[in-house]
């Protein structure tokens, strides 16, 4: 194949205009957003046609080189090697630096010409092109129009890229090195001509299609789910009530079932809202609503089972098994024995297709990245939001119920939670939303054995429905905290056998889910801002069995900070021997000093999931909700790191301060000892600690002590 075939290829295949490539201007766009205001690009050239362009910030040039400043994703494509042009190769480019999202990279300054004030060209020679390209590699599959691929992409920018390209991402490789993709040939072509690394794992074009319910009884059909939920609701006419979300494109009703105490009232109950199926293949999404819908309703007022009893009494529960009947129905006319069509999106036909994936439907930033224009691809985003009827349905059955808190989105598979956002690399701005998101979220995740991450942590994708009902909501006094959940199971149509675990677990993270519907902020930890509250009254400072003077010492120091009023109570700090049972399990306790010579610090480690990991003579690390610090011992005891961690365990609240060795945790003391720290970091609860001995006296200086990180 020629360059110009392969231009050709790509631009066919993402629709561009004549001579631009889409792809890449598109991945510029949201790139360029998080830019400088008076923004540089710079096109790298072949024969004079961009094949890619970045935004970019001069710092300087020299004799030699060029040095730019720009995103980390920009530098991601780079570093991608472009395979169309090895831009590497011809530019000798090289990352400088990087710090918080932006690279600092060098060019060969001979390489780089000015065209104007703003721009800059990198004219690379049309032999890079020519001789990299090998599409034989793939041409097998030429007639292919459904492949499973895995291909190498190992951050989120290149599975953007990929996203970019029209694949439907279906998993992302625990490594987070390979994802799974289903593509067409064209979309394979593209992904190879882009560079990237391709093993096609299955071709699924032409499974023979077989009688409907080849995914075996195990799994529901569209018209079971119906009857099996009419037949729930006579079942159970007091707390269960079957409603319509609304009509699909075919002119299906779209079923859900309210569950509820006084069920055909609208109490003021918190509520929460439970959908599966948007895209069609899912298969096991309907199963794990069907599941709970009948777990809620089985058991409730049974003996043992007073949680649910309790949940049903005081929630409204809305839950939507099939959110796509027309796909779900599409999909089950075929397919081989145990799968079916892999049909993805709804019904609805669009210029020279069928389908809008109704995952890319909703309003909240619609159109942007991570969903395409363009009807034949997989996440074909619709002509407009809310173009479906499905995705319509779904958002006027939300908006009419304004006492809705939580929302649970079922999706398979890849055994993640996923929280807003997924338009935008950017975590939740306000602190308490991104912070609800991401403890009932790891909690669900504690249920499931899934992975638990802000959605674009896999990669950018737009019109999701959390990002809106998150989105939309956010100034409420409550707002909608959402999550997409993909199970797990390794495939659409995991075997039967995998089923009743999948549906076991998802239940019971769905049920906290509906717990924490009344008030999600209830799950915020304390913060250091609480500080003077949280330790007013019952509160003990445990030194550890095997307690030293100096870990006393920190803990009298803390002791110190704490007391107000003329309350010291034993600011000497006790050990953990001499607490009553009562005041162990029931006290505000302050816990010094590490595992070593305290077992409430390894108590407590394991309820909050501090871990530390200790490489004799070489390296010392603590971790703590995605934060660590590390402790390198060839610097020690010069150096020293400390976790500082306020909890909250069985209405308690707990304090844990404790280092390597004596002077990180009396380090962490010092600090807390202060109260203007607590100020610092009112809205943190964990801090991590860097003391070192810059005039080494061997002591501890407020001075010398450095936090790291916190959370
Ligand atoms: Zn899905």
């Amino acid at each position: 194949m020629s360059a110009a075939q392969v231009m050709k290829a790509i631009n066919k295949r993402v629709g561009t205009k004549k001579g631009s490539f889409a792809l890449l201007v598109g991945i510029i766009l949201f790139s360029a957003t998080s830019g400088p205001e008076t923004t540089l690009t710079l096109h790298f050239r072949v024969k004079e046609e961009d094949i890619l362009t970045v935004q970019f910030e001069k710092i300087e040039a020299d004799d030699h080189f060029f040095v730019l400043n720009l995103t980390e994703a920009d530098m991601a494509l780079i570093e991608h090697s472009f395979a169309l042009a090895r831009i590497h190769e011809y530019t000798g480019v090289s990352l400088v630096g990087i710090d918080h999202g932006n690279c600092t990279v060098r060019l060969n300054k001979e390489c780089i010409q000015q065209i104007d004030p703003y721009n800059y060209v990198v004219e690379l020679p049309f032999s890079a092109l020519k001789e990299s390209i090998d599409s034989t590699l793939v041409s097998t599959y030429e007639k292919a129009v459904l492949l499973q691929v895995s291909v190498y992409a190992d951050n989120k920018h290149l599975r953007t890229w990929a996203a970019y390209l029209g694949v439907d991402i279906v998993s992302v490789d625990v490594t987070q090195k390979y994802m799974t993709v289903l593509c067409s040939y064209e979309e394979l072509l593209a992904l190879h001509l882009s560079g990237f690394h391709t093993e096609v794992v299955v071709d699924l074009t032409g499974t023979a299609k077989s009688a409907p319910h080849q995914l075996g009884p195990e799994y529901h059909t569209y018209e079971e789910v119906v009857s099996e939920l009419s037949h729930i609701e006579s079942d159970h006419a007091s707390v269960a009530q079957v409603f319509s979300l609304g009509t699909s494109y075919e002119g299906r009703d779209i079923p859900g079932i309210k569950i509820s105490d006084n069920v055909s009232t609208d109490e003021s109950e918190p509520e929460a809202f439970i959908c599966a199926l948007h895209h069609a293949r899912e298969a096991a999404t309907v199963e794990v609503a069907m599941y709970t819908i009948n777990y809620l309703t089985d058991h409730y007022a049974e003996p043992g089972y007073e949680y649910v009893t309790y949940l049903v009494d005081n929630r409204e529960i809305y839950i939507v098994p099939i959110v796509n009947p027309d796909g779900k129905v599409y999909d089950d006319s075929g397919g081989s024995s145990g799968h079916g069509l892999y049909w993805r999106k709804n019904r609805q036909p669009c210029t020279g297709g069928i389908g809008t994936d109704l995952n890319r439907n909703y309003s909240y930033h619609w159109g942007g990245t991570g969903s395409s224009s363009i009807c034949t691809s997989q996440t074909f985003r619709g002509y407009a939001p809310f173009d479906a009827p499905e995705s319509a349905a779904v958002r006027d059955f939300i908006q009419l119920h304004p006492d809705i808190t939580v929302l649970l989105s079922y999706h398979s598979h890849g055994s993640l939670v996923l929280w807003p956002w997924g338009y935008t690399y950017d975590p939740i701005a306000d602190y308490r939303d991104r912070t609800v998101h991401q403890i009932i979220g790891r909690r669900y995740a504690n249920y499931t054995n899934y992975v638990a991450q802000q959605g674009s942590d896999l990669y950018l994708c737009s019109g999701t429905t959390d990002d809106w009902s998150y989105g939309t909501t956010q100034n409420n006094e409550i707002p909608i905290f959402s999550w997409t959940v993909e199970l797990e199971g390794g495939s659409f149509y995991p075997s039967p056998s995998l089923l009743l675990v999948i549906c076991e677990n998802n239940c019971s993270g769905a049920l906290y889910v509906i717990e924490c519907a009344d008030n999600p902020y209830k799950v915020l930890p304390p913060s250091f801002g609480e500080i003077p509250q949280l330790f007013d009254t019952n509160s003990f400072f445990v030194a550890g069995n095997t307690a030293y003077c100096t870990d006393v010492l920190g803990t009298a120091k803390i002791a110190f900070g704490l007391a107000r009023g003329g309350v010291t109570e034993n600011p000497e700090g006790r050990t953990n021997t001499i607490l009553t049972v009562a005041e162990h399990d029931t006290g505000n306790v302050i816990i010094v000093g590490g595992p070593g010579i305290n077992p409430l610090a390894q108590e407590f480690d394991q309820k909050f999931a501090i871990i530390y990991t200790y490489n004799p003579g070489v390296a010392f690390q603590i971790a703590c909700e995605t934060k660590y610090i590390y402790l390198d011992l060839a610097h020690y005891p010069s150096e020293d790191v400390c976790i500082v961690y306020l909890g909250e365990d069985s209405s308690r609240n707990m304090m844990l301060v404790w280092g390597y060795g004596w002077r990180g945790t009396y380090a962490g003391s010092v600090l807390m000892g202060d109260s203007t720290i607590w100020q610092t970091y009112e809205n943190a609860h964990m801090l991590m600690v860097r003391w070192t001995d810059s005039n080494g006296d061997g002591l501890v200086q407020m001075g010398e002590i450095a936090v790291e990180s916190y959370v």
